[in-house]
């Protein structure tokens, strides 16, 4: 028998000019198109620092750390191209060149290299194309898209670069394409979009041996069809191989704008793919949905790196997931924590909020703050969500206040607190030296009957990714159960708390896991739904007063 199958496909997605384009959002909105044709997909990062995963990296470097299923820290890009694919990445789908470079190093050192000089060329590139042939391998996929983090000309992109520019040799140049995005400049004073730069940045790409099949060009307003053939001859291209991606005001319309433009039907073209048209309807209606959305809750984000949105993005992108369905906007209010304990204006803002959400976080900084934020929310009866760290804030304070117990704290921020609410395990204590303590990924969690949380998934047992190392003491936990708080999911075994609320509040669910991570933007993260769902609700009011079953 002839082997069928079809060869997988590889897309490159490069950048040039400046950096923060947009490249994940268009390498993901690519992968959208595809998905949405029926096609399989695989996205694959590549990230060109010497870190070998952004786990230990500060949020305002790399914004947030985003954590696959199978217990990786990743770049944020990897978030996106789960939201808009609705495909799980894995720990294969981030590539760094630390982790490159410690992978051949660790070789050489075994003597793999058999006394050879070790280069970057061969080696580092082999091992790059090693870990795209490993994607698409364990993928089997149609199409696999790469983006190459970094932008062309700077030094550290280099390897990879030269590691896609040799791919075609190991697949075929048929089954490859590059695509490059650039900044297309609107310059007021001349009043014209300046080409100039894409021109330079593709000279750059053929320089290092790459052609662009495709050139992507950011820009505030549309192409003209006259900048559009300026930049289609440069690129010895066709013009409608030249896309404009002009600026949206939400990032889940760009595959709406790239479909227009045909991206996705110049990709199944060039490849030779037969592909249904693309069935785009649920994502016009959720775009649809935000234009129209009339109400505006305002959710308190109470963190320490508020400074750099992108320190949460998950999180803020679950919240949208929410309001997309609920039909609202959300606005975050982004609130210090270390501010909030000596600011009264601070304290008034968060209690006139509408939701209250504490996420992950690590280190003492502001902890006493967010403690203050649990505290307005718990007896302000305002929707309060906490994540993680949020989760370990809540029952601190619960503890603290509710409890009798006074100065609980996390171990943590106060080794010598008098009450360890949250501690490391007695296991977890024998091999801290070794830094291999942190929780991650998904794992299951066993929702217990009769909980608000139980109600809300729907199931009983559910898979959440966690990134932690800290938990709830189990010395303590009776005494906080009886003071009130409800443990509602635990690990199957019931020896973590995973899941704690109040009941008699309009809403206070507090998780030790990332409900974000799973959000997509048809199918919000539960906890997120109703956290959002709730915030809507007028104060004081319950949902079924408010529901208009009630008030017929
Ligand atoms: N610092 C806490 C812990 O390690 C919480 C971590 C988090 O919020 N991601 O347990």
């Amino acid at each position: 028998m002839p082997d069928t199958r079809r060869p997988t496909r590889f897309i490159f997605v490069t950048g040039g000019v400046v950096s923060s384009l947009g490249k994940g959002i268009a390498s993901a909105s690519i992968g959208r198109l595809l998905v949405a044709r029926g096609l399989s997909v695989a996205l694959q990062k590549f990230d060109p620092y010497i870190n070998v995963d952004p786990g230990t990296m500060s949020p305002y470097q790399h914004g947030e750390v985003f954590v696959t299923e199978d217990g990786a820290e990743t770049d944020l890009d990897l978030g996106h191209y789960e939201r808009f694919t609705d495909v799980n990445t894995s720990r294969a789908s981030n590539v760094t060149a630390g982790g490159v470079y410690h992978t051949v190093i660790r070789r050489e050192r075994r003597g793999d290299y058999l006394g050879g000089t070790v280069q970057v060329v061969p080696h580092i590139t082999d091992e790059i194309k090693q870990r795209i042939h490993l994607i698409a391998q364990t993928n089997d996929v149609d199409v696999v898209v790469v983006e190459v983090g970094g932008t062309v000309g700077d030094i550290e992109s280099l390897p990879f670069l030269e590691a896609i520019r040799q791919f075609p040799v190991d697949v075929g140049r048929r089954n490859c394409m590059f695509i490059h995005l650039t900044l297309v400049p609107y310059i007021g004073h001349a009043g014209e979009l300046k080409t100039k730069p894409t021109q330079h940045s593709v000279n750059e790409l053929r320089r290092i041996g790459i052609a662009p099949d495709m050139v992507v060009c950011r820009s505030e307003g549309a192409l003209s069809p006259e900048i559009r053939r300026k930049i289609a001859l440069f690129a010895s291209l066709g013009a409608e191989s030249v896309v404009s991606a002009y600026d949206v005001d939400n990032i889940y319309k760009v595959p709406l704008v790239f479909r227009d433009e045909g991206v996705d039907e110049l990709i199944v073209e060039q490849f030779g793919l037969s592909a249904a048209p693309p069935e785009l309807q649920a994502w016009q209606s959720l775009a649809r949905r935000a234009d129209e959305a009339q109400e505006t809750v305002r959710i308190a984000l109470v963190g320490k790196y508020v400074k750099l949105e992108d320190a949460y993005l998950s999180v803020s992108e679950a919240l949208r997931h929410a309001a997309f369905l609920h039909g609202c906007r959300v606005e975050i209010d982004w609130i210090d924590s270390e501010t909030l304990l000596g600011e009264d204006g601070e304290r008034e803002r968060l209690a006139r909020a509408d939701g209250i959400l504490i996420p992950g976080g690590f280190g003492g900084r502001g902890i006493e703050g967010k403690i203050t934020a649990a505290r307005i929310a718990r007896e302000g009866e305002i929707p309060y969500l906490g994540i993680c760290l949020g989760m370990q804030i809540a029952v601190a304070e619960y503890a603290r206040h509710v409890a009798g117990m006074e100065g609980a704290n996390s171990t943590e921020f106060d080794p010598e607190t008098p009450f360890p609410v949250i501690d490391l395990l007695p296991e977890q204590k024998e091999v801290a030296d070794l830094g291999g303590t942190m929780r991650l990924g998904a794992d299951p969690v066993k929702l217990h009957t009769d909980t608000r949380v139980r109600d809300l998934y729907g199931e009983a047992v559910i898979y959440e990714r966690h990134r932690h190392r800290y938990e709830v003491n189990n010395l303590l936990r009776r005494r906080l159960e009886s003071a009130g708080l409800r443990v509602s999911g635990t690990s199957p075994d019931e020896r973590l708390v995973e899941v704690v609320e109040l009941q008699g509040h309009p809403f206070f669910v507090a998780s030790q896991f990332h409900p974000e991570f799973k959000s997509r933007p048809e199918r919000p993260a539960p906890l997120f739904r109703e956290f959002v769902g709730a915030a809507l609700l007028p104060a004081g009011r319950s949902e079924a007063e408010a529901s208009p079953a009630s008030t017929s």
